[in-house]
């Protein structure tokens, strides 16, 4: 994708103002590492970014580290417990953790000594800024995750790694947690010309409805997440239980992953799938990884989508939901709330019963339904689009320059 293809989308201007910021940086190397190239929102966003940088002519890289399992068993516990799990981890693998970086630095160490910006993503490549004593740039640690409330010792652990970073990038201000650097708040993005994202003929959203026995005559509900008790599946089923009383022709899609070798989703989806099995016309929905295209049909088959979780990250769902011009009912908590405002782009709510009444309300008033889709579709435009994202990125270069 270039840079002029998002024009049609944000207009020239963001575009311009993209590049005008981009001049200081030109010819200046950066380079991203974190420790995977494919799977997850990290790799993903850095699929879309990095050939975007480049044609602003930042001379800019992307390595990924690499290690034996237990390395992997080390950040993955690393992951768990900044995210609150109280989870010790082994000594042995810390001493991996500890070796696997060293070893990482030794092949990097040229390129990020020489780099002008380097960006650490996550916790996995933090202790590189420890090997590249004859560093010339400025190093970032870009935090995609929340640990405002983590495990105390892994925390104590790491951010011995993480402070003399020059800056810290969070998503949201909610999962920060004090440094004794700048930290910067820039939130998550969708790409809209992503095939989860881009638009589709009505022809194909007509032939996702059909192939999953929907009826295009009759109202719909779509959540779409991984069937994990924080997105509250049962929650949903429930306010679509107490909506149908009053709305009969209601449909509802649960649709998420497979049954991974995650055991909590698999008894979740059990769960879940027992609760609607008197129920045709609740759809549960077991989709491969690659379905974007899929849930893209999905999201824009629905009258109204559901994302009611307890919990909640930031919920790129919603973005994806907001940009296809659809009304959200979500669950008042996390990035959510950044997201829907109520009676403008959606509707927060905490019971299946709040979720019940709006998804009522919303269905009886065609009128409001239209005015929030253009709202919802231009606040995603405003906000949380990956041009935003890379404008953010251009920002914070220009602010660590002097
Ligand atoms: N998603 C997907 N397939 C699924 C379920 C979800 O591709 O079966 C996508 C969804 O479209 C979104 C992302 O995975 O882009 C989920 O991100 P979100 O922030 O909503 O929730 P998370 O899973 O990170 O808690």
């Amino acid at each position: 994708m270039l840079l002029r293809d998002y024009a049609e989308i944000t207009g020239e201007d963001v575009i311009d103002q993209l590049r005008q910021l981009a001049e200081p940086l030109r010819g200046m190397k950066v380079v991203h590492v974190n420790s995977t190239r494919l799977g997850g929102g990290v790799a993903e966003i850095l699929t879309k970014l990095v050939p975007l940088m480049r044609e602003l002519e930042i001379d800019t890289h992307w390595e990924v580290i690499t290690g034996e399992s237990a390395f992997y068993d080390c950040t993955k516990a690393f992951h768990n417990a900044l995210q609150g799990n109280r989870i010790a981890v082994r000594e042995d693998l810390l001493r991996t953790y500890e070796r696997t970086t060293a070893e990482n630095a030794e092949r990097l160490r040229p390129l990020l000594e020489e780099a002008d910006y380097v960006f650490i993503h996550d916790p996995q490549p933090a202790p590189l800024l420890g090997y590249c004593p004859h560093r010339k740039g400025k190093w970032i640690w870009r935090c995609h995750i929340d640990i405002s409330h983590p495990y105390r010792p892994i925390w104590r652990y790491l951010r011995k790694y993480i402070e003399p970073y020059e800056s810290s990038v969070f998503s949201l201000s909610a999962f920060a947690q004090a440094l004794p650097h700048t930290e910067y708040i820039i939130p998550p993005s969708i790409d809209p010309l992503s095939e989860k994202n881009i638009d589709l003929e009505p022809s194909e959203v007509a032939a996702v409805r059909q192939r999953f026995g929907l009826d295009p005559s009759r109202p719909l509900l779509v959540q779409i997440s991984r069937f994990d008790r924080f997105k509250d599946p049962l929650g949903v089923i429930r306010a679509y239980q107490l909506a149908r009383k009053f709305l009969p022709q209601l449909q509802l899609v649960l649709a998420g992953g497979g049954a991974s070798d995650d055991p909590e989703g698999r008894i979740v989806l059990e769960e879940v799938q027992l609760a609607a099995a008197e129920d045709p016309d609740i759809h549960i929905l077991l989709l491969p990884p690659d379905s974007h295209r899929i849930i893209n049909a999905l999201q824009r088959a629905a009258d109204i989508v559901l994302q009611k979780s307890l919990r909640e990250g930031f919920g790129l769902t919603v973005t994806e939901a907001l940009w296809k011009a659809k009304p959200v009912i979500g669950g008042d908590t996390g990035g959510i709330r950044l997201q829907v405002t109520n009676h403008h782009t959606g509707f927060l709510v905490s019971t299946p019963e709040g979720a019940a009444l709006r998804i009522r309300y919303l269905l009886h008033q065609p009128r409001k339904m239209a005015e929030m889709a253009v709202k919802s579709r231009e606040f995603v435009r405003d906000n949380f689009l990956i041009t935003r994202q890379l404008r953010e990125y251009l920002t914070l270069m220009v602010a660590l320059l002097h």
